[in-house]
């Protein structure tokens, strides 16, 4: 029997009703950017399996180093011991990291890592003895499914049968340039009748709200405007951390620094899960302290597993080298040069592009949406892509190691689809 036809039987994914969506593909083998699947079709994994896979699947200079390590040490408890893997990953990203930037801390995941974040800002408060327990985050935000992250996120039509259990959330629009004054006007009256312990944000592109991206100068006022009332400001990096930009971090290009840095996804170039929460001596100083109970008391099993922090170590590595940063400068380019290409296009309503990510707006009707969502996923499969759009958004995301044939057979299956819209 298939794989195909045996995940039916116990298999449960996330994200999906799989009484309206069935079927799945099964995926045999990943190697740089191409996906087989097991009746020998390849894909070209263009938005990076999630924008994990970075450096190409199963590259060879992060698998080597990470079973070197398998036969080293494998997993450990974090409270009270600790390894190099984890040491040497913690000083190769404060080299990178915003400036302010300085302790790390584990966890498993893009959803604890913002968890961990939150708890960190509301624990920051009571530990100096200030009770805060207001949030304030962007409409259309997404953050990761758990509770805390999940409340902070847009209001989703998925979330229905949790709201009732979310943590008090304000939310204010993205700025766009025109709107920075109304935003602080907000900003002024919430703080007026709440007590706001942080802000959590994805800097500069909202991943989920289809690649919207927004205005860089409107978010530096919004984080002046909470270091002024001591709002930790908490940025959710998890897709936009580690080159995606065209900077290491999103944060880069903003004067203002959060307190607070959310990281997963590439983190580990896609090779095994893990999250971190990292922030600056202040944050950490709240809660260093004679009083146990003013620690920060989460944990996870596999904090800091050792295989994956030498993922994450050798990842950051190739991010660095001449090669992968010449990549990102060459598919910067490229995606400019289809963006004049493209953007005339009468099926185009607009288009957008912040470091290697491309996004689409198709000028379509939103009726047919949830089907032309289906009939493009479909087509690009069928010619060999393997694009996500969302709504109708179309976003590349590549691997930073994709060459140019292939850049452009990305380009052509686009480009070809919007003639059966
Ligand atoms: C994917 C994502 C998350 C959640 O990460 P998971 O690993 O899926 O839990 C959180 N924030 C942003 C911005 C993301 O893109």
């Amino acid at each position: 029997m298939k794989l195909q036809e045996r995940d039916k039987k116990h298999l449960w994914h996330p994200l999906t009703q799989h009484k309206l969506h069935p079927e799945t593909i099964a995926i045999t083998k990943a190697k740089g950017c191409i996906l087989h699947d097991e009746d020998g079709n390849e894909y070209i994994d263009a938005i990076a399996s999630w924008y994990t896979c970075m450096y190409g699947h199963c590259n060879e200079y992060i698998t080597n180093r990470v079973a070197a390590q398998m036969q080293q040490l494998d997993q450990i408890v974090f409270s009270g011991f600790t390894h190099e893997p984890a040491i040497k990953l913690s000083e190769a990203l404060i080299k990178i990291l915003p400036d302010n930037q300085n302790k790390i801390f584990f966890s498993d995941n893009g959803s604890t890592s913002v968890e961990i974040g939150i708890k960190m800002a509301l624990q920051f408060h009571f530990n100096k003895g200030e009770k805060r327990n207001v949030l304030i985050a962007f409409e259309d935000g997404f953050h990761g499914d758990t509770f805390g992250s999940m409340s902070v996120s847009g209001l989703s039509v998925y979330n229905g049968p949790f709201e009732d259990f979310f943590l008090e959330v304000k939310r204010i629009p993205t700025p766009n340039g025109k709107n920075n004054d109304a935003i602080l006007n907000t900003l002024n009256t919430i703080v007026k009748t709440n007590k706001v312990a942080g802000l959590v944000y994805e800097p500069l592109v909202q991943g989920a709200a289809a690649m919207k991206m927004y205005d860089s100068e409107g978010l530096n006022a919004i984080l002046r405007f909470c270091k002024n009332h001591h709002i930790i400001t908490v940025a959710d990096e998890v897709m936009t951390g580690f080159g995606k930009t065209g900077k290491y971090f999103a944060s880069d290009y903003i004067d203002t620094k959060p307190d607070i840095i959310c990281l997963s996804k590439a983190l580990t170039g896609g090779l095994v899960p893990m999250g971190l929460t990292t922030c600056s001596e202040d944050i950490y100083e709240a809660f260093y302290s004679d009083d146990i109970r003013k620690g920060l008391f989460h944990g996870h099993t596999y904090s800091a597993n050792p295989l994956a922090c030498t993922a994450a170590l050798a990842s950051i590595e190739l991010l660095q080298s001449g090669t992968i940063q010449q990549n990102i400068k060459t598919i910067i380019a490229s995606h400019k040069v289809f963006n004049e290409h493209i953007k005339a296009h009468p099926k185009v309503k607009s288009t957008r592009q912040i470091g290697i990510i491309f996004a689409l707006d198709l000028n379509v009707e939103m009726k047919r949406y949830g089907n032309l969502r289906d009939k493009l996923f479909k087509h690009f499969l069928d010619h060999g892509v393997f694009l996500r759009p969302l709504g109708n958004t179309i976003y590349i995301q590549a691997p930073y190691v994709i060459t140019k044939e292939q850049l452009e057979k990305v380009y052509r299956v686009i480009e070809d689809v919007l003639e059966i819209i």
